[in-house]
């Protein structure tokens, strides 16, 4: 139901759930983020408010600068920390606002690879087929972008990959999302009010459009492959 994501400066646990937080009023069952540290992929998640998340940070904290997070409103398998995002298939981690309609479709394919499911999620089916394409040698942007080329439905994603601590790629179909540039670091939430207090200039990623972030860079495709040109806008919000 809500995204963020980070590639910052500081630890980004603090911000992501901070962000999340300004989504809160949207409404959701569960919670979690993913971050890389040191080039390792590790998450958290938890059912119910993110003052549960938040605690279970405070027992088992999650280091590392680069992160994504995610609010949840399940509409695909049950609200439990199985079934909360990110999800992960190996190397990557992926936080999905919407429904991929052809999900099942996907999973057969899947299934022929002989790919095994945690979840009951539509999700799950993006993280894992991003894995499949990265084992078939694709690079990590390569990987995601062909996933997004597969999927139908209405969606935000962001995917963060273990190795990448300076790599986010992010895009939209039917579900906004912007990307807020800071000073040496770069962000993404699904409404540009979770950004509200890291930066006030936001590029809307407009439909079809995929985002590839670096702390220092932003480069906007199109549904077609093609360089895309999205204004900057400093915009004004309200707190
Ligand atoms: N369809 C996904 C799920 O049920 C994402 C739902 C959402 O937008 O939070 O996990």
């Amino acid at each position: 139901c809500g995204i963020v994501g980070v590639l910052g400066q500081h630890e980004a646990a603090p911000i992501l759930v901070e962000a999340l937080k300004r989504l809160e009023y949207r409404g959701y069952d569960s919670a979690g983020i993913a971050t890389v540290n040191d080039g390792v992929l590790g998450r958290r998640r938890a059912v119910g408010k993110l003052v549960n998340l938040s605690d279970l940070l405070v027992h088992d904290p999650l280091p590392g600068k680069s992160g994504i997070g995610h609010t949840r409103w399940a509409t695909h398998g049950a609200p439990s920390v199985n079934n909360a995002h990110p999800h992960k298939a190996g190397p990557v981690a992926v936080v999905h606002n919407g429904i991929v309609e052809n999900y099942r479709d996907l999973r057969a394919e899947l299934a022929e690879h002989g790919v095994d499911f945690q979840t009951e999620t539509d999700t799950e089916t993006v993280a894992l087929m991003t894995e499949h394409h990265l084992n078939s040698g694709l690079s990590p942007v390569e990987a995601a972008f062909k996933t997004i080329d597969q999927l139908e439905g209405a969606f935000a994603l962001a995917f963060l990959f273990d190795g990448e601590d300076d790599l986010i790629v992010a895009a939209r179909k039917g579900s906004p999302l912007a990307i807020g540039h800071g000073d040496g670091e770069m962000y993404v939430g699904s409404d540009a009010i979770a950004l509200a207090p890291l930066t006030n200039q936001i590029t809307y990623l407009e439909e079809g459009d995929r985002a590839v972030l670096t702390r220092t860079s932003l480069e906007i495709r199109n549904e077609a492959g093609e360089l895309a040109n999205r204004e900057k806008r400093k915009i004004k919000l309200d707190h």
